[in-house]
């Protein structure tokens, strides 16, 4: 028996269960099991690390945990570690536990199909965990980008701040933060949509609804539009694949 889960809070409309016993009944691998680890808080984490996780031979990590497992891993791939996020675990021989972070990677795959202009300029909406492995993404392209946050930082830029030109100036604007996700499908960041046009490629990590109101506005201005579908699904098969490489 090989057993898989994942580890999160409030997990009940969560993607990957549902996907991997669907994923595991049409390869016929009936001695395979994922299941929903529901976590309350950080004891109780600590708690399933000492006491459980010789049940398992990998896990998904969902928030809020993708920064606090990272104590009780032995290794993190490089990605993991530019990241500073992991959403994979291994469990090795010896209950050797290795993290990995397959968002970056899923988010740089799926954009492919839509031909960007080399090292280009995006806008970032967001600086959570997402927002990280979006931007180790957008490193890895060679482009430039501003990061909009709620709040005043060094780092980041107002919405109320946020200019025309600048919005003009990008070629991709992605949305990171959750506003808008259900059921909550009415609210959308305070972006500057005057300054959108068909040369936008404008992408939502969110998944559920399938056209948040950010897209609908955008696609309302003529952008081109993407939602987080493919990317969950590709980070899903990539965990996949990291928990069935040899060691
Ligand atoms: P997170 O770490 O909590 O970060 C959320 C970010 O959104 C933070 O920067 C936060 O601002 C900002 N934010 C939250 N509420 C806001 C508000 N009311 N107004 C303005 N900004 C707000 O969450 P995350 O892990 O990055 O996840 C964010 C979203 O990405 C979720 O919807 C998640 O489902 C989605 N996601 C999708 C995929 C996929 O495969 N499609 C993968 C990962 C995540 P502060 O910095 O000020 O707190």
């Amino acid at each position: 028996m090989s057993a898989y889960g994942l580890i999160g809070l409030s997990l009940d409309h969560s993607f990957s269960p549902a996907f991997f016993r669907q994923f595991f009944i049409e390869r016929g691998l009936s001695n395979h099991s994922y299941s929903s680890i529901e976590i309350k808080d950080g004891e109780e984490l600590k708690r399933f690390f000492s006491t459980s996780i010789s049940q398992y031979s990998g896990l998904n990590v969902t928030l809020p945990y993708k920064e606090a497992v990272m104590p009780f891993l032995h290794q993190l791939d490089p990605i993991a570690q530019s990241i500073a996020a992991v959403n994979v675990i291994k469990v090795g021989t010896g209950l050797q536990l290795k993290g990995y972070n397959t968002d970056g990677p899923a988010f740089l795959d799926t954009l492919k199909e839509w031909d960007l202009p080399e090292m280009g300029f995006a806008l970032v909406l967001g600086n959570g965990g997402a927002s990280k492995a979006v931007q180790w993404a957008l490193n890895q392209m060679d482009y430039t980008y501003s990061i909009v946050n709620r709040g005043v930082s060094k780092e980041t830029i107002e919405y109320a701040h946020l200019q025309k030109r600048l919005v003009e100036k990008a070629s991709l604007i992605i949305n990171t933060t959750p506003l808008g996700m259900y059921p909550k499908v009415k609210e959308c960041p305070p972006f500057p949509f005057d300054g959108i046009n068909s040369t936008h490629k404008v992408y939502d990590l969110i998944y559920n609804p399938e056209k948040t109101l950010f897209l609908q506005l955008a696609e309302a201005k003529g952008a081109r539009i993407k939602n987080g579908h493919e990317m969950l699904e590709k980070q899903a098969l990539l965990s996949w694949k990291i928990w069935q490489q040899a060691e």
